[in-house]
């Protein structure tokens, strides 16, 4: 099947207002751009030289999303039009962001990354790290870093019960700090969580953004 359709079927299968972010890392721009041509403005990359280079190459009007692990010294490239940052897991690369930000003259949207999955690798916050970040003087003196809502990646495994109770305690987590951090804060709304092999429980629980690539682009070749 090819990527145009690929995405029509994911779209038709999102709940309506989740936003679905294809990811496009290791991609061909000849990939994007058929993306693009079904309508698709949202893209995912997770290395910053890639997504510098494919920002340059392609239209202006798609909106780039970094979704990898963010060195502090790689901010700079991308922060004078990255979309939205999902990995953000410390106060120091919020406050790097933020300097950014604040060269770039922009607001850089951002989702905190919480650890839900049972693997040790993955990166991300709990719930009492983030309450630190949110409560320390530096973090309520940052100008141009917006949190826009929380991030996880759940384990990969075949036990669709532990990925759907991986999703609920995202969904929870989000509901605490929305509760005691950013009440009446509209621009915190948002919850990623889902990818290829389970963005259907993820939107069962909550999801509001998707992260989708192989079932876009198909299998990704790492050389
Ligand atoms: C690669 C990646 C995805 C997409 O993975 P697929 O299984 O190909 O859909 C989603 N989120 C993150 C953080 C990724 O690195």
């Amino acid at each position: 099947m090819g990527i145009a359709e690929n995405i029509r079927k994911i779209k038709d299968a999102l709940k309506e207002g989740v936003c679905l972010v294809a990811v496009s890392k290791t991609k061909p721009d000849a990939d994007l751009l058929e993306a693009y041509g079904a309508g698709q403005r949202v893209f995912g990359e997770n290395k910053v030289q890639e997504l510098v280079q494919k920002y340059e190459s392609l239209p202006k009007d798609i909106e780039w999303h970094f979704i990898g692990h963010l060195q502090t010294n790689k901010v700079k490239y991308i922060a004078p039009f990255v979309g939205m940052i999902h990995g953000v897991d410390s106060l120091k690369l919020l406050k790097t962001i933020d300097k950014e930000g604040r060269k770039a003259g922009r607001k850089i949207a951002c989702l905190l990354q919480f650890h839900i999955a049972e693997e040790e690798t993955k990166f991300g916050l709990d719930l009492a790290e983030a309450r630190e970040i949110l409560t320390s003087d530096e973090f309520t003196q940052l100008e141009f870093v917006e949190i826009r809502g929380v991030m996880g990646m759940a384990t990969y495994t075949n036990d669709t019960e532990q990925i759907r109770r991986e999703f609920r305690q995202l969904k929870s987590i989000f509901n605490q700090l929305k509760q005691e951090f950013f009440v009446g804060r509209d621009s915190f709304s948002e919850i990623s969580m889902g990818m290829s092999g389970d963005f259907p429980i993820a939107v069962e629980e909550g999801s509001t953004m998707v992260r989708v690539g192989s079932s876009i682009f198909g299998d990704r070749q790492y050389a």
